[in-house]
């Protein structure tokens, strides 16, 4: 695995070149969010998020608990055919 450094640029102009293995960044500069331009707006309120889902985290929830409900429905399905 490549070796990757943190492309975060610090409030000097310095590049902040910590050891990390996130493209987005060391843990400290990708969890305050300083990499804007690697975040995705949330498809709902345009909130910049870092989340796989393109929902910040507020509106993930929402969308899981319906994939989650979705899904339950199919499993419920599924169970009477095989029964
Ligand atoms: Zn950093
Ligand atoms: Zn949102």
């Amino acid at each position: 695995m490549d070796r990757l450094t943190c492309p975060h640029i610090k409030r000097d102009g310095s590049i902040c070149d910590n050891n990390c293995t996130r493209l987005v960044g060391c843990l400290l500069h990708w969890k305050s969010g300083a990499n804007k331009l690697l975040k995705t707006p949330c498809r709902i309120c345009d909130e910049p998020t870092l989340s796989y889902t393109g929902f910040c985290s507020k509106h993930a929830k929402k969308i899981y608990h319906r994939v989650e409900r979705e899904r339950k429905r199919q499993q419920d399905v599924l169970s009477h055919i095989t029964l």
